[in-house]
């Protein structure tokens, strides 16, 4: 092996020798040099035997407390790239590190400078010009380190080279363990000392030459002890690396003459130096080099030294090293003293020859005192010679865009990067900073002061200017005010310097009109990064916040929750926030701009009023420049749900007039901050007259302890019913789905029907030790993710690996069997096929291992098979029984029927259930499982955020459960006070944003429990409602927004309204539960659904309008559909009826597929509510209510037959529906952009992308769709592709709208023809059924696949693609021209050949694709298209003429000819 930088072989040696190992990280967007060999070290084991630990320490922090922290390590290692900000900080930490074990690794590059400030402070310094050189010095800096417990700096040449043979890490084991050897005095040839040359020349020649002949003794210098016993050190640590590396370790080397008249001492990179009469002496060793030590390197001869040094930035004129070496040589006795030169050197590349003569001669004429140099110093040194400003890490601008948008020209950055150009780099320290606000705040008091001289004499300045300045003086604290007062001030202040009658002389007049940039409120602000937050007690930071000066801090903080690991634990580093709420009068937030844009805006708003320092501390989470945006926003979500990162506001000014200072913006709060605040609580308690707690802030997420507590109770109760029955049986089960739950369950029933003492519960509710005192178990586990074990038994698997790994068997008692149940086609790639059951067979293989003894083989259930899993399960369960000598028992008892959404239904008392019991229980953030399906009814869906799933179940707390509410807003049309009151809601409720889906309607997430009710109030009142927008009913009905025919859209928009009223049940535990109207006299009066009965519908019904030519509801995938035909006055005439269409489909089960809904016939618009009717009935009588995934409508239509269906229900209509109607349809995307309606009136469809309402940086949608809604006197039109119409626009205000729209930017329709056709569903983080990613990754794909278009010349061409998160289809994916359905994280089922206006569905193309494969396969395929499309030919209908897929004619031969067709068929379907 070899290793070619000086930086890895660096690495590599501080990673093998050292304990910890603590890595300063260069500015942004640079990363470390040594960091890629922390990741991936050569050597699996270190010197130490394991692994140490690396610190990795941001640009700026204080290195030198996090060192001196680790006092109980054997060995540190602190690996840096040269910059004199981070070592001017280690500086004061030295005096005490220098007697630690510690080797600081100083990458340089050309200049010593930087490197060299720290030479004084540490008893060893070694400097390397190579890279052999710098892995031997490595070496032996860490063993001088370890064996004399002492700082060595070690500081090395950047650069490319050999190494030779890499030592393996025994035996530099052994090297730094060996006992420290006796040192033997070294020359710097590595020659014992006094074989050296000092020995007269023959001929005696020289001036100097001693008058005796004999060897010239020089006199040595005293020197003190511990410099020797440094030296003899450093000689016994260099031998005992001899005989490592086989190489000799020098103090320095010698070439050139012997006899010279010019020695040249140089310390920095090596150049040929090959000049008559010099010789020259590279240091390698800079400290300890006593003055005896230095005059061994001066034979007799010369007449002159050089000490030349690569130094550029060095502020002094003599270096140290100059001056020992001038110090030493007075001790010489010679007639004619040495003279000494000071030099330096710069790019040793550029250095020729000639320059080295010119250079020497230049010596010899020079007197002594002069400074050479040698060389190019600007090309070698990279950073001094021009001071650029710091480069600002492009995320950061989140925050500085806002902070200049909120103040505008009044926004000033204290310490402003583009300050470093002209002040150098200190301008960006917060001492600097604090500075320059000092003297501006004292400079507006002098201000003030001659503006109040002046108002006492009133003579001297115009009235006007008088009475301004009067105001000013009162107001000049308000920054509005002051800014308003400017716009009169400047222009009096321009007539008075013109007039010189004032402005003479030293009178106030002339003091105001030099400092009148002073007049406006400036809004400070001191940017820092998280650095800062290191040290506080010695920063600036401590002087800022204890300054009292009305001044704002930002504090960026960039460390990704994810990796908050591998920063230093042991730093307190963002207590910053506690420790400025603890200087009673600082403003304090903790903000993060991915979570909640308005808590930013409200913060930075208060900071700024504040009067006196506010400190901001922002969230912004990435470590490189490229990190992607959604990787940003979902550290921030982690970081700020976990309680990681509080958002927060503590204003102290509130107290003084009696209110909370703190207010808590997120839900969870972290340990520290919650100490501070029961302290704070506690001590204002005291001094409130009327005590009260502040609970709402102190309290944390509901953790399930008590539920916990009940179920130990139960389970024990069951151990002791169940120890006086038949053999135990203890059923595990992992299952994230819930079928492997169910077979556990049906398991566990049959066991106990067989007199077997069973019990049931999640693998991960046992640990191995729990699972060793049993004596039969069986597992039962279903598959997740990539093979994964199942969400609930992840952490009982990752133990039985750790117990495998550390060789144990502590399972020799324990008999088990396993079940497994899986997919044999969901990975269909021959190399993925291992995935295809493993959890369940890993843990069976794994088990044994442990020592436990299989009583019955491993069964497998396949969704593949023909019963699905069942006929593998079978086969399985009398092993079992066998197993256990059941086998022969009959059993007579029925088994437990399982619950089902049937009986939920029938049981809730009309939709009630334990919901309103629920929501008093403030133990937990859920309500009960039966519970979750019935307030599906009621439009909430209980969710958790899938994000931080993983975490919390890892810190024992339940999930963090919060509720979606989708609104019922038949047509998707509400005006501009509803569009308010949805803003508010989710503001004040939801989680800031909200969502137009896919039906037409607002949908909030991220709603908490306790925030339900008064949600749901708040919808009410806002005139609409969430009744049915899910659940086993009629939902929302939707409507095409066609936004020209504005007559015909008012006659189905009503026909919409009522028919969804006319399908809304009828029970009044909506109004009881949410809207607190209790029934009157109690129970007496009993709830009656006329349509739905107890029942309700076996599931879903959705029902659309569409209004040909357009099909953007995509009528034909909802269970009903109504097209409208227009008669020849433009009229409504009725509409053709379809039925049976449907999309959601289950991954794998081909008894499953989506469906278009088929033409039954025409109908009257007076007949159009009747005909949805008895459909709906219909299907509620012949719906299969035993199996959920077989009973939506289009499943009864094939079951039935299209003419039996349809018969069914003309006979229950009481008459037959007319023929169908010729219709046209052409498109079903959204018409985007301005048009005017049939009144005159305008409409402009703006995009919204994937109906996402929230305000970005640059994009505040949120808050332009606010404005809008205030002074729209039309209405908002929700479209069913997920974007808004702001509709009936009268002329007038028609320029009102378009400069809101321009402000804004919501008037940008300059997007591709793809993006403008895609839609994509939620899915994560909230969607609890989503499998990848969709709404927050399907924009960043699309900026992909658009590079392609854009390419082939289709950047306008629309081509539909929608993504979903999982196969329900809630985007509509499986009539898109292209589609993508997660299948697992990153993972996606693609889909071609959807028709352009819904006409066709589409078909599986691949069965699991990744981005990088999408784009394979998309790129020649949209350059096909692009190159042989016919004239006005859709891409959907191209994949099909061109051979890449198949078309789909009906729903159920959706599976046939999948996987491409010819020689674009997948090749392991073809097989
Ligand atoms: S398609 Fe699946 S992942 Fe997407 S929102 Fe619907 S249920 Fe959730």
């Amino acid at each position: 092996m070899t290793i070619s930088t000086a930086t890895s072989a660096v690495a590599r040696i501080a990673f093998a020798t050292s304990d910890v190992v603590v890595d300063c990280q260069p500015p942004l967007p640079e990363t470390s040099p040594f960091a890629q060999t922390y990741k991936n070290p050569s050597d699996s084991k270190t010197t130490t035997g394991c692994s140490p630990t690396v610190i990795s320490i941001p640009h700026g922090a204080d290195s030198g407390s996090s060192l001196l922290h680790h006092h109980s390590a054997n060995a540190v290692s602190y690996t840096v790239s040269s910059d004199r900000l981070v070592l001017a900080r280690i500086l004061p930490h030295l005096p005490e590190l220098s007697s630690r074990p510690v080797v600081l690794h100083i990458a340089v590059r050309g200049d010593l400078s930087d490197a060299l400030l720290l030479r004084a402070a540490v008893p060893f310094f070694l400097y390397s010009s190579t890279v052999q050189r710098a892995h031997d010095h490595a070496l032996l800096a860490s063993r001088i380190a370890r064996t004399e417990k002492r700082a060595v700096v070690h500081a090395f040449e950047e650069g490319e080279g050999d190494i030779g043979e890499v030592i393996h890490a025994d035996k530099i084991r052994a090297f730094l363990l060996s006992p420290k050897r006796a040192s033997r005095h070294l020359n710097g040839n590595g020659n014992s000392i006094g074989d050296h040359s000092h020995s007269n020349p023959a001929n005696g020649a020289g001036s100097d030459n001693p008058t005796n002949g004999h060897v010239e003794s020089h006199a040595t210098p005293s020197e003190d002890m511990s410099s020797t016993a440094d030296y003899e050190a450093y000689e016994s640590a260099s031998l005992a690396t001899l005989s490592l590396v086989r190489r000799a370790v020098r103090p320095w080397t010698q070439s050139g003459e012997e006899f010279p008249h010019t020695v040249v001492i140089t310390l920095g990179q090596t150049f040929s130096f090959e000049v008559e009469s010099v010789s020259v002496i590279d240091l390698h060793l800079v400290s300890p080099l006593s003055p005896s030590k230095l005059l061994q390197l001066i034979p007799w001869s010369p007449k002159r030294v050089i000490v030349l040094e690569q130094l550029h930035r060095w502020d002094t004129k003599w270096t140290p090293l100059f001056v020992e070496v001038a110090g030493a040589v007075q001790h010489l006795p010679r007639k004619n003293p040495l003279i000494v030169h000071s030099g330096t050197f710069g790019d040793v590349s550029s250095i020729t020859h000639a320059d080295i003569l010119k250079f020497i001669r230049h010596a010899k004429d020079s007197p002594p005192n002069t400074r050479l140099s040698l060389g190019d110093a600007s090309s070698s040194d990279h950073s001094s010679s021009i001071v650029r400003p710091p480069h600002v890490p492009a995320h950061e601008s989140s925050y500085t865009t806002l902070l200049s948008h909120l103040f505008a020209d009044r926004f000033e950055i204290s310490n402003s990067p583009q300050l470093v150009t002209t002040l150098g780099a200190m301008a960006t320290s917060p001492e600097f900073a604090l500075g320059r606000v000092s003297q501006q705040i004292a400079t507006r008091g002098e201000l003030v002061k001659a503006v109040q001289k002046a108002l006492e004499e009133p003579d001297n300045i115009p009235a006007d200017l008088h009475s301004f300045l009067s105001k000013w003086i009162l107001h000049n604290e308000d920054a509005v005010k002051c800014r308003e007062l400017c716009v009169n001030i400047n222009p009096q202040l321009d007539s008075l310097a013109a007039s010189t009658r004032c402005v003479t002389g030293e009178g106030p007049i002339a003091k105001i009109l030099s400092l009148r940039s002073h007049f406006k409120m400036v809004s400070r602000w001191i940017i820092g990064s998280d650095a800062w937050s290191y040290d506080l007690g010695s920063s600036g930071m401590h002087h800022l916040i204890a300054s009292g000066l009305n001044v704002n801090i930002l504090i960026i903080d960039n460390v990704p929750y994810s990796a908050r690991g591998s920063a230093d634990p042991t730093r307190r580093k963002r207590d910053i926030g506690l420790y400025a709420m603890n200087h009673a009068d600082v403003y304090v937030a903790s903000v993060a701009v991915y979570s909640s844009y308005s808590q930013v805006l409200q913060s930075l708003m208060e900071a700024d009023r504040f009067n006196g320092p506010s400190v901001i501390l922002a969230y912004l989470p990435y470590q490189t420049e490229d990190t992607p945006a959604l990787e940003v926003l979902k550290e921030t979500k982690l970081a700020v749900d976990s309680g990681y990162w509080p958002l927060y506001r503590w204003d102290p000014s509130k107290e003084k007039d009696g209110k909370e200072p703190f207010t808590l913006d997120s839900d969870a709060i972290k340990n520290e901050l919650k100490e501070f605040l029961d302290r704070h609580n506690h001590l204002s308690q005291l001094t409130r007259p009327k005590p009260d707690l502040a609970a709402e802030i102190v309290s944390s997420l509901g953790e399930s302890l008590q539920e916990a507590r009940k179920k130990r109770a139960q389970q024990a109760y069951d151990e002791l019913l169940n120890a006086v029955s038949g053999k135990p049986l203890l059923v595990l089960y992992a299952s994230d789905g819930g079928a492997a739950e169910k077979k556990a369950k049906r398991l566990a029933n049959r066991a106990k029907a067989r007199g077997l003492a069973s019990t049931i519960a999640t693998i991960d509710s046992y640990s191995i030790e729990d699972v060793a005192k049993e004596e039969y178990v069986a597992f039962v586990t279903s598959v997740a993710g990539q093979g994964e074990p199942p969400q609930n038994g992840r952490t009982f698997f990752k133990a039985v690996n750790a117990t495998v790994g550390r060789g144990e068997k502590p399972l020799s008692e324990v008999k088990y069997s396993v079940f497994g149940m899986g997919d044999s086609h969901y990975w269909p790639r021959p190399e993925d096929a291992h995935y295809y059951n493993r959890p369940g067979k890993e843990l069976f293989a794994k088990l044994e291992v442990l020592g436990a003894q299989p009583f019955a083989e491993i069964g497998l259930g396949n969704d593949q098979d023909a019963d699905g899993p069942e006929t593998g399960y079978k086969i399985w369960e009398p092993l079992v029984w066998k197993a256990l000598g059941v086998d022969a028992v009959e059993v007579t008892e029925a088994e437990p029927e399982p619950i089902t959404n049937e009986h939920m239904k029938i049981a809730s008392n009309y939709l009630r259930g334990t919901i309103a019991e629920g929501l008093e229980d403030t133990s937990t953030g859920a309500i009960a499982p039966t519970d979750g399906q019935l307030t599906k009814f009621h439009g909430i869906y209980q969710q958790d955020d899938r994000d931080i799933r993983d975490e919390r179940q890892a810190e024992g707390v339940e999930p963090a459960y919060s509720f979606m509410i989708r609104v019922r807003m038949p047509g998707g049309v509400c005006d501009g006070k509803q569009w308010l009151a949805m803003d508010q809601i989710a503001d004040e409720h939801g989680n800031g944003t909200f969502k137009i889906t896919t039906r037409q309607t607002f949908q909030f997430h991220g709603v908490i429990k306790r925030h339900l009710k008064p949600s749901i109030q708040a919808i009410n009142r806002a005139l609409l409602d969430t009744l049915a927008a899910c659940g086993d009913v009629n939902r929302n009905v939707i409507v095409s927004a066609i936004p020209t025919l504005s007559q015909l859209h008012r006659e189905v928009y009503e026909f919409a309204k009522t028919l969804s009223e006319r399908l809304l049940p009828r029970t009044s535990a909506y109004h009881e539960i949410w809207l607190d109207k209790k029934l009157v006299a109690g129970d007496a009066v009993k709830d009656f659904e006329p349509l739905y009965g107890e029942y309700y519908l076996p599931r879903k019904f959705k029902i659309a309008v569409a209004v040909p030519p357009t099909n953007d509801v995509d009528v034909f995938t909802n269970d009903v559909g109504f097209i409208a035909i227009v008669d020849d006055h433009g009229k409504l005439a009725g509409f053709n009826v379809t039925a049976g269409g449907g999309m959601g489909v289950t991954h794998g089960s081909k008894k499953t597929y989506p469906r278009l809904g088929s033409i039954l016939g025409f109908c009257t618009p007076e007949q159009g509510h009747e005909v949805a009717e008895q459909i709906m009935l219909t299907q509620r009588d012949n719906g299969n209510r035993a199996d959920r995934k077989n009973a939506r409508l289009k499943y009864t239509i094939d079951r039935m037959g299209l003419d039996n269906f349809k018969a069914e229900v003309e006979r229950r209509l009481g008459w037959k529906l007319q023929p169908p109607r010729h219709y046209v349809f052409d498109r079903n995307i959204d018409d985007f952009g301005w048009s005017v309606d049939q009144d005159g009136r305008h409409n402009f469809l703006l995009f919204i992308e994937n109906g996402r309402v929230q305000d970005e940086p640059g994009c505040n949608f949120k808050t332009g769709l606010r404005e809008l809604a205030k002074i729209l006197k039309g209405t908002f039109r929700m479209t069913a592709n997920q974007h808004i119409m702001l509709a009936g626009i009268e002329t007038p205000d028609l320029l009102d709208i378009k400069r809101v729209l321009a402000e804004y930017k919501l008037d940008n329709l300059n997007h591709t023809g793809l993006r403008l056709s895609s839609s994509a569903c939620v899915a994560f983080p909230t969607c609890g059924l989503a499998m990848a990613e969709s709404e927050r990754y399907l924009p960043l794909l699309i900026n992909k696949v658009e590079a392609i278009c854009e390419e082939n010349g289709l950047r306008n061409d629309s081509i539909v693609m929608r993504m979903t998160g999982c196969p329900n289809g809630c985007a509509r994916p499986y009539v898109a021209e292209v589609a993508f359905v997660g299948k697992a994280p990153g993972t996606y089922l693609m889909l071609l050949g959807g028709g352009y206006y819904g006409e066709r569905l589409n078909k599986i193309y691949r069965e699991s694709v990744t981005e990088v494969e999408i784009l394979a396969i998309l790129k020649p395929m949209i350059k096909h298209y692009a190159l042989e499309r016919r004239d006005g030919e859709r891409f959907g209908d191209f994949v099909i003429r061109a051979g890449y897929i198949a078309p789909t004619t009906a729903g159920k031969e959706w599976y046939d000819d999948m996987g491409g067709s010819g020689i674009h068929r997948e090749v392991t379907v073809a097989a």
